[in-house]
């Protein structure tokens, strides 16, 4: 009898089995596939591989910003794709390795009987018991119901693009966010024609309004073409048909090598029919701040609950899971609201906390439209500080001809920082200190006092607290 059972080895899955075997528990893990799960193995290491090669061969072929010349540049995408696969492997063996002392089961898992003190999991003709479960089964691509995506050869999702041993000719990317926008620079990057046909009025609708301008401004210079409220009606072999949302509904055909779909994924709940009582809500395992599903002796992590689809969010997630299985003092919370983020579009979006947007919003509700405008809008709640990344040296040293952006919200009441937004490479290197002072919940004052190493790009923070 294991003391935890967890179904799924992605980020949520192998740090859970880490953290409870390092606490002396007996863990089995079941893994239909490779270790690592989507992160690892069609996500983002793969992604941030390719397009890091592609970054290269672009920094080649824009070289003579920085007065070195090189002629004749160019690319081998097989070679790309098998330096990914090194790379994934690399990475997979480490993760197999830090989880020595864990039961591995590298098969299909199953729960087929559940009690308040014991799960029973199926797995390759096996049975296994343990006292607690730990669901960690992730999410997977979703098609919508477009007629023609379907069971045709000329669409692709995100794993299909990634596993391609040759580049499309050209590209068609049905969805502008993040999966979409990051296979969009990668293609750009090496020279493909992308077109992004995106259903809301605009690409990233969950990001700071400024810093996304600036990356179209940007992807249109890289020559993407991006189509905003346009719907796509149907898919005819490598042909879209899509429509203005506006007033005259204009249509228009557009046809590409490849067409790419990334709207969005979905919980994977396969294997866990026999938990019948089990609470789902809006299509995935509904959880408390702690994990727990509705039954005592199940809990869930990670992309299969819907709540934040990041790897870095599953982890933390799948520690404070066994932190609460472990009867742990002081029982942690998950701060959702210190959560990093970043698009690795060229240049990079990373942002932590609330957006300006979503601070309106919550103050409005919070003290009713009249009160909200009596007392002076948005400005009377908080305030934006903001400067182009070019007021970092370094910044300026490495990115020629950029401008770029970071912002940052403080409330107005007591100063404490509630968000960070920017725009500007190498972004998703120095969020991590805006997360620390967001999670900390340090004021403009206590900010002020971090010091940060001269030059580096992290020095924008310190200029937008100082400005
Ligand atoms: P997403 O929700 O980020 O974006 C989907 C986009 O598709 C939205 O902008 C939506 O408006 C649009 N859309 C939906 N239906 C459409 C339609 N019929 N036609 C045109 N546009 C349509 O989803 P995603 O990009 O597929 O990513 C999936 C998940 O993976 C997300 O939770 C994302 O955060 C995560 N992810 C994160 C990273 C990262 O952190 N760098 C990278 C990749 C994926």
């Amino acid at each position: 009898m294991y003391n935890i059972a967890i179904i799924g080895g992605g980020p949520a899955g192998y740090t859970a089995a880490e953290v409870a075997h390092q606490a002396g528990w007996k863990v089995v893990l079941f893994e239909k596939d490779t270790i690592g799960g989507t992160c690892l193995n069609v996500g983002c290491i793969p992604t941030k591989t390719l397009l890091y090669s592609a970054k290269q061969y672009h920094n080649a072929r824009n070289a003579q910003k920085y007065g070195v010349t090189a002629e004749n540049v160019s690319f081998d995408y097989l070679k790309m794709q098998q330096r990914k696969q090194k790379v994934v492997r690399k990475l997979v063996a480490g993760i197999r390795q830090r989880l020595q002392g864990c039961d591995l089961v590298n098969a299909d898992a199953k729960v087929v009987e559940r009690t308040d003190n014991k799960i029973i999991i199926e797995a390759d003709g096996t049975r296994y018991e343990a006292g607690q479960l730990l669901i960690c089964t992730g999410s997977v691509n979703f098609t919508p119901p477009i007629p023609g995506l379907k069971d045709n050869p000329f669409v692709w999702d995100s794993t299909d693009a990634l596993s391609a041993k040759e580049l499309p000719k050209s590209i068609l990317i049905v969805g502008g966010g993040v999966i979409g926008m990051e296979f969009a620079t990668l293609y750009a990057e090496l020279g493909i024609p992308v077109t992004v046909v995106e259903a809301m009025p605009r690409i990233l609708p969950q990001l700071d309004e400024d810093c996304v301008n600036l990356l179209i401004e940007k992807n249109r210079k890289q020559g993407i073409t991006i189509l905003t409220a346009t719907k796509v009606l149907k898919a005819e072999e490598n042909t879209l048909v899509v429509e203005e949302q506006n007033e005259e509904k204009i249509t228009q055909t557009l046809s590409a090598d490849r067409i790419l779909v990334c709207v969005g994924r979905r919980a994977n709940l396969q294997g866990l029919e026999a938990l019948g009582d089990l609470h789902i809500e809006r299509g995935a395992v509904k959880v408390n701040d702690f994990m727990q599903t509705n039954l005592p002796n199940v809990y869930a992590a990670g992309d299969v609950t819907g709540k934040v689809m990041l790897a870095h969010v599953a982890a933390r997630q799948a520690e404070v899971a066994v932190g609460r299985m472990l009867k742990q003092i002081p029982l942690q919370r998950i701060a959702y609201n210190a959560i990093p983020s970043v698009v690795y579009t060229n240049p990079e979006i990373a942002s932590v906390g609330l957006t300006v947007p979503q601070l309106e919003e919550f103050y409005r509700e919070m003290e009713g439209e009249e009160t909200f405008l009596k007392k002076g809008g948005a400005e009377a709640f908080f305030q934006v500080k903001q400067l182009p990344m070019t007021y970092s040296g370094r910044y300026v040293a490495e990115n020629e001809g950029e401008t770029g952006l970071c912002k940052l919200i403080l409330d107005r009441r007591n100063q404490t920082i509630l968000g960070v937004h920017c725009i500007g490479n190498p972004a998703s290197e120095f969020i991590a200190a805006a997360s620390f002072a967001v999670r900390m919940g340090y004021t403009l004052g206590e900010f002020r006092q971090v010091i940060f190493p001269h030059p580096t790009v992290s020095e924008i923070l310190k200029e937008v607290v100082n400005g």
